[in-house]
């Protein structure tokens, strides 16, 4: 199922609208998404066959599909191609960092660039579902909610300022972008290998495949896990691809007015207008 944060309540998206959980479900389950989220399987078993009543889907009205993640942990140099780009060593463990909560926003709206030096970073995003602490490989993907499209912005001068502490350059507001949605993982043929991209004002800067990360998810999840508890709701940003703004030459930042259009397949798009 895809599961909505429509004005802060907890919504199936379906064709041609949304359905609201609560209504649907007599209180069962929601409004709030958190509560859903770590009850995916019990909601998606209780909205099988629900359909209606539909509302209309208004984008404007979308919020972060987990809007309230205890931690939201972000991962360095995954994808080779894109630790080539910024002249970084591909790390033995995986480069964690926090994105502060209060960068936390969805999957539409504007972001204010405090400098000329901001950068994109498409990502594809785990939505925790149960307490995960010390899984296996094997196991790994059952505490996986769903998955999202991120967008991780980074300001590049305070973020390499700060002796490679990442987390104030990316948590300026808005910049832990999340949405449209959080699509569950049985919707995946294959939840290893999924396409993501962005784009600024039409033009595509990234473009790839989540199969090309050098730590895979399972793999991430087991690490993770064996050193910090992961909750429900909690958002992993996997790594980012090649294509960053910084990896050009010369570096290219996002500007005032331009629009960049986030999108992970099976899930959907992000549009964020720059100001
Ligand atoms: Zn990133």
């Amino acid at each position: 199922m895809r599961l909505a944060n429509s004005g802060g309540r907890a919504s199936m998206v379906v064709d041609g609208g949304i359905i609201d959980v609560a209504t649907a479900t007599d209180g069962a389950f929601g409004p709030d998404l958190t509560s859903c989220i770590a009850r995916i399987d019990d909601l998606a078993a209780a909205m099988d066959g629900v359909s209606g009543p539909v509302l209309a889907l208004d984008h404007a009205s979308l919020g972060p599909p987990s809007p309230d993640p205890s931690q939201i942990i972000a991962i360095g140099m995954n994808y080779a191609s894109h630790a080539e780009e910024m002249g970084l060593e591909v790390p033995s463990m995986p480069a964690a960092f926090a994105k502060f909560r209060s960068a936390l926003t969805g999957p539409v709206g504007t972001i204010s660039l405090p400098s000329d030096t901001v950068d994109y970073e498409v990502e594809l995003v785990l939505v925790i579902g149960r307490r995960t602490e010390a899984v296996t490989p094997e196991n790994a993907w059952e505490h996986v909610a769903g998955i999202t499209a991120g967008q991780d912005f980074s300001e590049r001068t305070v973020q390499m300022a700060a002796g490679r502490q990442f987390a104030l350059g990316k948590s300026y507001p808005g910049f832990a972008a999340t949405g449209p949605w959080m699509t569950t993982i049985d919707e995946f043929a294959d939840p290893s290998d999924v396409g993501l991209g962005c784009s600024i004002d039409g033009v595509v800067v990234q473009d790839a495949r989540s199969s090309d990360m050098i730590i895979k998810i399972p793999e991430l999840l087991t690490i993770l896990s064996g050193i910090i508890t992961l909750e429900p709701g909690d958002l992993l940003y996997t790594g980012c691809p090649a294509g960053v703004g910084m990896g050009k030459n010369p570096p290219t930042y996002l500007k005032p007015d331009q629009e960049l259009v986030t999108w992970v397949e099976g899930v959907g798009e992000m549009r964020h207008q720059m100001a």
